[in-house]
């Protein structure tokens, strides 16, 4: 066994970057390649209004450089993705620690691609929950360990059971040990991958997904999975103490500005309630991230239901991992300036 003790005594925060690749809509509108990878953690992005040829700059001051923990490109599978990202968290999970992997960008750049997959490509939901039941089979401690998973959306500030849908509208409270509980939600605790592939393909589907301009099936809503590991101590066979880790995986809400999709009334709202909430969740991992190791600094958890839910899972003993998505065509460059900016600020 690792010592835990040391890996995960200090807040630990990844930013990942994905580039997919160009598709052919994006050729259809003569789109150029503007992003590329340099190196395990480089991205250049370069400005397409930009003109290539400066005789006094060379073409230089087109290109703009942004530097991640790591930056997955086009080539990339998704066991790479999953395994350069999340796999690392398990074993914290196991031992009681929280942690939470979520996937950002704008609508098509293939944050559910990453997080769900397809059943070739299956993504890092099921790969997660695969080798956590592994390592819990492989665990020679006498603890009995339950796993029990929850997906939920918050949509305008709303929560949502996705596993059971004609569940009324759930609500957040803190229990007295500051742990966030959700109440009413279902847990389903199956440990067959094709059940909870099937279940999560189902919830997918209940998603609030409505057109907007940019695209015609954005998703408007977070999509929240949430483990939950609890082992009990045996003595004498008598169950002691209980404890538990919490593994929340994120499909956000499109990134993309209320501006750019041309909302207005209904869809206007819903995009300012989005920006809202990732806007409190970049709050909250800049304090987090300037807080370090003095407690004191204040983290204001409290301006969106997304990172009320997350309280005890951001910051402190947890891990964070973000993994920022682009496209790399030059028509979508605005979006991706704006999600490496926003990535870069979260480091
Ligand atoms: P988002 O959830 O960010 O709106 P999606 O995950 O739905 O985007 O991706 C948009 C489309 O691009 C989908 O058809 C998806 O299969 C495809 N796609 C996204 N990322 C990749 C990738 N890395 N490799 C191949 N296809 C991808
Ligand atoms: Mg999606």
């Amino acid at each position: 066994m690792k010592d835990h003790k040391e890996k995960y005594s200090f807040h630990q925060f990844t930013v990942a970057l994905r580039v997919r690749p160009i598709n052919a809509s994006e050729l259809d509108e003569d789109a150029s390649i503007v992003a590329h990878k340099l190196g395990e953690q480089m991205m250049v992005l370069m400005d397409p209004t930009e003109c290539p040829v400066d005789l006094h700059k060379g073409n230089r001051s087109r290109e703009k450089t942004f530097i991640f923990d790591v930056v997955l490109d086009t080539e990339t599978s998704q066991e790479d993705v999953y395994e350069s990202t999340t796999k690392d968290l398990i074993d914290g999970v196991i031992s009681g620690y929280n942690a939470t992997v979520f996937a950002y960008g704008p609508t098509g750049v293939g944050k559910t691609y990453t997080m769900l997959g397809t059943d070739c490509e299956p993504g890092i939901y099921i790969r997660t929950l695969n080798d956590l039941f592994k390592a819990i089979e492989e665990t020679t401690d006498s603890m009995d360990y339950t796993v029990s998973m929850s997906y939920l959306e918050i949509y305008n500030e709303i929560v949502r059971d996705l596993l059971n849908p004609s569940s009324r509208v759930l609500e957040l409270r803190e229990d007295s040990k500051g742990a966030i509980q959700i109440t009413g939600i279902t847990e389903c605790s199956t440990s067959n991958a094709d059940e909870i592939m099937e279940l999560l393909r189902k919830g997918n589907k209940l998603r609030t997904q409505e057109p907007t301009g940019a695209n015609k099936t954005s998703s408007r809503s977070h999509a929240v999975l949430q483990v939950t590991v609890r082992k009990k101590t045996r003595v004498n066979n008598i169950h002691r103490g209980t404890f538990s880790g919490k593994l929340f995986m994120i499909d956000l809400a499109g990134s993309e500005r209320a501006s750019q999709t041309q909302n207005r009334g209904k869809r206007m709202k819903e995009g300012a309630h989005i920006n809202r909430s990732l806007l409190a969740l970049g709050n909250c991992i800049t304090a987090l991230s300037e807080r370090g190791g003095n407690r004191n600094h204040h983290v204001n958890f409290r301006d969106s239901k997304l990172t009320r839910l997350l309280k005890d899972s951001l910051g402190g003993n947890s891990r964070t991992v973000m993994i920022a998505h682009i496209s790399p065509a030059s028509t979508s460059f605005e979006e991706s300036r704006a999600t490496l900016i926003y990535a870069c600020r979260a480091k």
